[in-house]
């Protein structure tokens, strides 16, 4: 009987224009896609019709599929002889679990390829005016999950190693951090970042809803609940921030034209 392979695929921040080639081939010649809640209608609707959809970010009763769940899906269907998209947000392996899926479609025989995506670690900032280098500004880019309790001991990040990389003149690029953003804030400058180092939260990256917000290290959590930023938004700790004030004015296109107003204020969003 004809064994499926699965492709790990990443389908990119939230433009559908932002899916690769390879992405956008696979997904049409699918048999099944099975995707995260965090990959958009239009995404999944311009790609995958005349596919079986799965969405294995929620299961019927609005919980959320397991991994274990979804990984005996993955296997099942590809041994039933289908062709399998795993269709994530952004890139599979960005804090994705591309790895871990990986890791047990190997274990189980499965022949699998992995399409890399646009990660929003990367094209958040990027479209909002913010390189995440720059010859005068940082020569390294950090991306950390904020969504562990850095007050914790146990905590798995060690976030005097982050606040040196943004003391060196690093970026650090922080995503699922929009609940925890005060006390990720809070711990870079315990750790000897100067408070006025400059920040911004962009929400939505690429898609309608797009906000950015700025500030600094010290203001930023502040001014991001002021204006009510939720996830997905991807937080950004570093020089490179100020590159915006810079090219703002002459950033136009498909993203300036999506894009909320820049310093919003919690006015600017509630007049939107
Ligand atoms: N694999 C994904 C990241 C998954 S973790 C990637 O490579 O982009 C989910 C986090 O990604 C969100 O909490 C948010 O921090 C970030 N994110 C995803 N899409 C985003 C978007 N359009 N704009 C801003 N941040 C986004």
């Amino acid at each position: 009987m004809y064994q499926g392979t699965v492709y790990l695929v990443g389908a990119g921040p939230g433009d559908p224009e932002l899916l690769t080639v390879k992405a956008a081939r696979v997904l049409e010649t699918a048999d099944v896609v099975l995707h995260d809640a965090l990959v958009g209608d239009d995404v999944v609707d311009r790609y995958a019709d005349a596919t079986e959809r799965i969405d294995v970010g929620k299961d019927p009763n609005g919980e959320r599929t397991t991994q274990e769940e979804i990984n005996r899906l993955m296997v099942r269907k590809a041994r039933e002889g289908n062709d399998v998209v795993r269709l994530k947000g952004g890139d599979p392996t960005v804090f994705g679990r591309g790895g871990e899926e990986a890791e047990h479609l190997a274990r189980e025989g499965i022949p699998f390829e992995v399409v890399p995506g646009v990660t929003s670690a990367i094209a958040a900032p990027e479209v909002a005016g913010i390189p995440v280098t720059h010859r005068e500004h940082a020569s390294s880019l950090t991306v950390v999950t904020g969504h562990e309790d850095p007050t914790k001991d146990e905590s798995a990040i060690d976030w005097s190693a982050l606040a040196d990389c943004v003391v060196a003149g690093g970026t650090l690029v922080v995503l699922m951090g929009v609940g925890r953003m005060a006390d990720n804030a809070r711990a870079l400058r315990e750790h000897g970042v100067p408070a006025e180092t400059p920040a911004a939260v962009v929400e939505q990256a690429t898609c309608d809803e797009e906000f950015t917000v700025t500030g600094t290290v010290g203001t930023i959590a502040e001014r991001s609940g002021e204006v009510g930023v939720e996830p997905p938004a991807a937080t950004v700790f570093g020089d490179v921030v100020g590159v915006r004030d810079q090219v703002v004015d002459c950033l136009e296109g498909a993203t300036a034209a999506r894009a909320g107003p820049w310093n919003a204020t919690a006015s600017d969003r509630g007049s939107e």
